[in-house]
């Protein structure tokens, strides 16, 4: 296989190991039939609406089929979830009564969605399926899990758990797949994934999503991949073109309201997502939106499950119109109607911001981001501006040109 030249992430200085973080340069498959799927499997895309590969499923599919590790870079809204679930069930031997596939996704909004992306995959294969994520009966879990599904879509902590209690058998598992990897290599998640792997065949084949991976990312790596192919992306093509993005100079916290109040008649025509740096914020601001009679509605880890799933349904379906959430909802979520993204507050981390603002302009959809900026937030906007290479321009005053 031929390797790029070009080193794609710089080599962390403090590392003595030296990494390769290239590249690798691999095949692309114009055509989803070109890829040789099982008729059953193609059937479901073509149902899908999805008529030819994105750039990274061009790329991607196919050495998951060829069973290599791989990890796996591309824009947000390009496609990734199509990549791994498409390669994924190719793998998988609906005649064989044992689970072969576990995926892992950071929140278990995300694990949801994903699961009913595979569902619609694979709605003409013979599959069994387990989302197996916090805030369900654990009982249930287990006996789900007992009668062994194909296919696994969770979070770490409940499949961890479901490991420990003999429910989740890894005996004959072939494939581990890991979405938002950067995010669940971090710190609040590194230490459950590292037991997960504890209970792994030696063999399994490893593969790890995302648009944002840090120098510290594969480093981790190293230690559980073997040979990975790389796919990756150049920091500064990380933004992408069919997103404005602007700040409102607010100059202070105090401001923050009365420009949304200002603002909500023109973003509220389109779908929109306002993020807040924490739950009590998150709080504190759809508050007083109720009750000076804006519809909102808003979400945070801290709810119960069951008014999450209600929250995301009617966002899903376009019920509720403008969502505030904290950073629960930063990365993966995936509704293609939503054109708006508002950072209330700047995100404190650099990554959180481009996977905010990726929650508009889906596979190539226009879409609009604006930042609130107090004083305090112009340096942390100027750094945005410079990892990703992108300009974040003052928004104008004539609206209309922006939302429609
Ligand atoms: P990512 O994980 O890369 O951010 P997603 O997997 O969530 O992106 O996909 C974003 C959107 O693109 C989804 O709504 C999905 O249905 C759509 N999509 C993915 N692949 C294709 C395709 N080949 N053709 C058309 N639409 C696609
Ligand atoms: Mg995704």
């Amino acid at each position: 296989m031929e390797i790029e030249t070009e080193t794609v992430v710089t080599n962390n200085e403090n590392n003595s190991e030296d990494i390769d973080i290239k590249t690798d340069k691999v095949e692309h498959y114009e055509n989803f039939e070109d890829l040789e799927l099982k008729t059953n499997l193609l059937r479901g895309i073509f149902a899908m609406g999805f008529e030819k590969p994105s750039a990274i499923q061009q790329k991607a599919i196919k050495p998951l089929i060829d069973k290599r590790d791989i990890i796996a870079q591309a824009q947000s809204g390009t496609g990734k979830t199509g990549t791994f679930s498409i390669g994924m069930l190719e793998r998988i031997d609906e005649n064989l009564n044992e689970t072969q596939a576990v995926i892992l996704a950071h929140t278990r909004e995300l694990a949801y969605q994903i699961q009913n992306v595979i569902e619609s995959l694979g709605k003409f294969m013979n599959l069994r399926m387990n989302l197996c994520i916090g805030g369900t009966t654990i009982r249930d879990n287990i006996n789900e899990l007992l009668e062994n599904p194909h296919i696994v879509i969770g979070t770490p902590g409940r499949v961890l758990d479901m490991i420990n209690k003999k429910a989740l058998n890894t005996r004959n598992l072939r494939i581990l797949i890991l979405d938002e990897a950067d995010e669940m290599l971090s710190k609040i998640f590194l230490n459950q994934i590292y037991d997960i792997f504890r209970f792994l065949p030696n063999n399994i084949q490893v593969a790890l999503f995302s648009a944002t991976m840090t120098p510290e990312f594969f480093n981790l790596t190293k230690c559980f991949m073997r040979d990975p192919i790389k796919i990756l992306v150049k920091t500064n093509e990380l933004t992408l073109e069919g997103i404005q993005q602007y700040f409102v100079n607010v100059e202070r916290n105090d401001f923050k309201y009365d420009t949304i109040c200002d603002l909500y008649k023109s973003f509220s025509i389109s779908q929109s997502i306002i993020y807040c740096n924490s739950r009590r914020i998150v709080e504190e601001l759809a508050h007083r939106l109720i009750e000076n009679n804006f519809a909102i509605s808003y979400i945070h880890g801290d709810m119960t499950q069951e008014e999450r799933n209600n929250i995301m349904q009617e966002f899903r379906s376009g019920q509720s119109r403008v969502l505030i959430s904290t950073d629960l909802l930063a990365r993966g979520i995936d509704i293609q109607q939503v054109s708006v993204v508002i950072n209330f507050d700047v995100p404190n981390n650099i990554e959180s911001y481009l996977h905010r603002i990726g929650r508009s302009g889906r596979f190539g959809r226009k879409g609009t981001a604006i930042n609130f900026v107090t004083y305090y937030d112009i340096k942390k906007l100027h750094e945005i501006e410079k990892y990703y290479g992108t300009e974040i321009q003052e928004m104008p005053s004539n609206l209309e040109s922006i939302f429609t």
